[in-house]
C-alpha cells in the first residue's frame, strides 16, 4: 500500500473530490485550502493574511504555507499516511517538502497527476458549490445534492467559494501553469509521478486509483 501520496492538478482538477473518497481507505486529508479557509472563518491573523491572497485567486506566500504543513506533517495521526491536496505548488515548497519529510522519515512515496481540459476546469469551477461544515464539493449541474442548497453528508448549508469567479480562476489558473505545472518534472525526474485522466467519472476514477494505491 502506498502511504504518503501528492494530489496534483489544475485547480477544478477533482483533487478534493478524490481526497474526500480516499479517506476511507485511512489517510489523513490535509488541504491547505482547507486549513486557509478554516483559518478565515476562525477570523485569525492567519486567515485576515490568507484571505487578501486567495480572494485574489493569487498564492499565499511559501514561508507561511511551509511552516503551517511543517506543523500538520510532524503530527502522530500523519504515521499512518497523508494525502497532500493542494500543496506544494511551488518549487521552493517542493524542496521544503523533500527536506521535511526526511527529516521526519515520511517519505512520499507518489504523486497523483490529475489531467483535465481547460474548458472542462472552467465549467466546473464555474458551477461548483461546497458544503459550508465538511468541504463536501458538489456542482449545480452535474453533482446536485439531494436536496437543495443542502449536503447531502452532514446538512450544511451549500455556499459558492469567493475565489470560485471568473476573474480569480484566471489568476488561479496562471499561477498553475507558471509555478505549479513545473513540479510535473520535478516529480517525474524523482520516479514519483503517476498520470491519471480526470475526465473519466470520478467513481471510475476512484477506483483506478484505489486499485494503484493498494498494488
Ligand atoms: P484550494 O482549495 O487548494 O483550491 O486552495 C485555495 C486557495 O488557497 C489557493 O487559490 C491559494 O490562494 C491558497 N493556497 C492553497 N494551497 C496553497 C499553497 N500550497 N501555496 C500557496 N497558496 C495556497
Amino acid at each position: 500500500m502506498k502511504r504518503n501520496i501528492i494530489l496534483m492538478g489544475p485547480p477544478g482538477a477533482g483533487k478534493g473530490t478524490l481526497a474526500k473518497q480516499l479517506i476511507a481507505l485511512g489517510y489523513v486529508h490535509i488541504s491547505t485550502g482547507d486549513m486557509f479557509r478554516e483559518a478565515i472563518k476562525a477570523g485569525s491573523e492567519l486567515g485576515k493574511l490568507a484571505d487578501s491572497y486567495i480572494k485574489h485567486g493569487d498564492l499565499v506566500p511559501d514561508e507561511v504555507t511551509i511552516g503551517l504543513v511543517k506543523e500538520r506533517l510532524s503530527q502522530d495521526d500523519c504515521a499512518k499516511g497523508f494525502l497532500l491536496d493542494g500543496f506544494p505548488r511551488t518549487t521552493p515548497q517542493a524542496e521544503a517538502l523533500e527536506k521535511l519529510t526526511k527529516e521526519i522519515n515520511r517519505p512520499i512515496d507518489v504523486v497523483i497527476n490529475l489531467d483535465c481540459d481547460k474548458n472542462e476546469l472552467v465549467r466546473r469551477i464555474g458551477g461548483r458549490r461546497v458544503c459550508k461544515n465538511c468541504g463536501a464539493p458538489y456542482h449545480i449541474d452535474t453533482f446536485k445534492p439531494k436536496v437543495d442548497g443542502v449536503c447531502d453528508l452532514c446538512g450544511g448549508p451549500l455556499y459558492q467559494r469567493n475565489d470560485d469567479n471568473e476573474e480569480a480562476l484566471k489568476v488561479r489558473l496562471s499561477h498553475y501553469t507558471n509555478q505549479t505545472k513545473p513540479l510535473i518534472d520535478f516529480y517525474q525526474e524523482r520516479g514519483l509521478l503517476a498520470n491519471f485522466d480526470s475526465l473519466k467519472g470520478s467513481e471510475a476514477l476512484f477506483d483506478e486509483i484505489a486499485k494503484f494505491l493498494k498494488s
